[in-house]
């Protein structure tokens, strides 16, 4: 049985600023009208009010990750004798995500299943994986977007958290859900959390009701394969796609990256660096093809990926936890639930979904 515990409101900062004594701390930060995830300050503006407009990702997979550094070095005897030296030392600190939400501490159960695989490690990501501790606070209220009860989630899913808080006025009832947030836990300014339960709960069944399915057909339901593979469809739906890629870069769950060598004279670094499959580049081959050159391809690898590859090759989990944000901060508001929303529809034929769409285009109301 999960341990329980209170944290008053006036204690938040005495309860962060213990985490901070052995770990980096990450929180929502706001400045100006944006929300991002930064290392915890005493003068840092928290805001648990609303979900950051990034994800909390780069904690655990950084944007720009050194993998090893190299050296070469020239014998001085024999001018075509050179050696290189490699070290991959690293020695990550301990870090805390304190006030993700629980789509995003399930957005880490889905990197799990590729970088820490029966068949290949990536040490990079497991370290920074078992050294992180996530706090997440259970959503109220739906934001524009969400759709969490689609894809298996919910407001107050426990999948991929260390603790769930539940703001319960006065404070945060908090459920440890793992021994590293049995630890949390243990700290001095928490106090018993039982006679908070049930407003907890309650608060929980009724942030799950407010949530809509956009999914007609839930999250289960194969997509409509025929419109799928019509490449007209993925053409009216990207139209308007620019191609910036903030959807993948503020996605929990997008993974892609490039690795490139960084160098100066003999010595160097060589970075992992996240890439996006919405970007023309990302696939262009040496040889000058690209078997994605349009952006309707692209857009159809990503939406497919998440809903028809993943979940083909891991079990039927679906690599989108519906936290809305590509949809919120996408500036020309493409909108991957209601894609998925005809794609898992059997009944959408795809030249009735077409003329609907080219006639609304027409007169506007698209
Ligand atoms: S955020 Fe919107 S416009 Fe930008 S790449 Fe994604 S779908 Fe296209
Ligand atoms: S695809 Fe969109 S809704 Fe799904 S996890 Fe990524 S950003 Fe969130």
């Amino acid at each position: 049985m999960a341990k329980t515990g209170f944290l008053p409101k006036e204690k938040i900062k005495d309860f962060l600023d213990a985490l901070s004594k052995d770990a980096q701390v990450h929180v929502p930060v706001k400045e100006g009208d944006i929300v991002a995830f930064k290392p915890y300050s005493a003068d840092a503006e928290i805001c648990l009010t609303r979900p950051a407009n990034t994800s909390p990702k780069a904690v655990i997979y950084p944007q720009c990750d050194k993998l090893l550094s190299f050296e070469y070095t020239k014998d001085p005897e024999d001018n075509k004798k050179t050696s290189i030296t490699l070290s991959d030392k690293r020695d990550y600190p301990n870090a805390v995500i304190f006030g993700c939400r629980p789509c995003d501490a399930k957005g880490f159960t889905i990197f799990d299943k590729v970088f820490v695989t029966a068949d290949y490690v990536d040490p990079y990501y497991r370290e920074h994986r078992e050294k992180t501790t996530i706090i997440s606070l259970a959503c109220e209220t739906p934001f524009a977007g969400c759709f969490c009860v689609a894809v298996d989630g919910g407001p107050a899913d426990k999948v991929g958290s260390d603790v769930l808080m539940t703001d319960v006025e006065k404070g945060y009832y908090l459920e440890s859900l793992t021994e590293k947030g049995d630890k949390v836990l243990s700290l001095p300014m928490i106090q018993e959390g039982a006679s908070y339960q049930a407003a907890a709960q309650k608060i929980q069944t009724e942030a799950a009701a407010k949530v809509k399915n956009p999914l007609p057909k839930g999250a289960t339901e194969k997509v409509n394969p025929t419109l799928f593979d019509t490449d007209e469809f993925w053409q009216q739906v990207a139209a308007k796609c620019i191609s910036c890629g903030a959807c993948t870069y503020l996605c929990p769950t997008c993974y892609c990256f490039n690795i490139t060598d960084e160098a100066a004279r003999d010595k160097g670094e060589r970075i992992r660096t996240w890439d996006a499959c919405m970007f023309q580049h990302f696939t262009l081959e040496t040889s000058g093809h690209n078997p994605r050159p349009v952006k309707s391809r692209r857009l159809r690898q990503r939406v497919g990926h998440k809903f028809a590859y993943y979940p083909e090759k891991y079990d039927g989990v679906i690599a989108c936890c519906g936290c809305g944000r590509c949809i919120r901060h996408c500036p020309v508001s493409v909108d991957i639930s209601e894609i998925v929303g005809y794609l898992k529809d059997p009944g959408q034929d795809p030249k009735t979904w077409i003329e609907r769409n080219t006639k609304a285009a027409k007169d506007g109301s698209l």
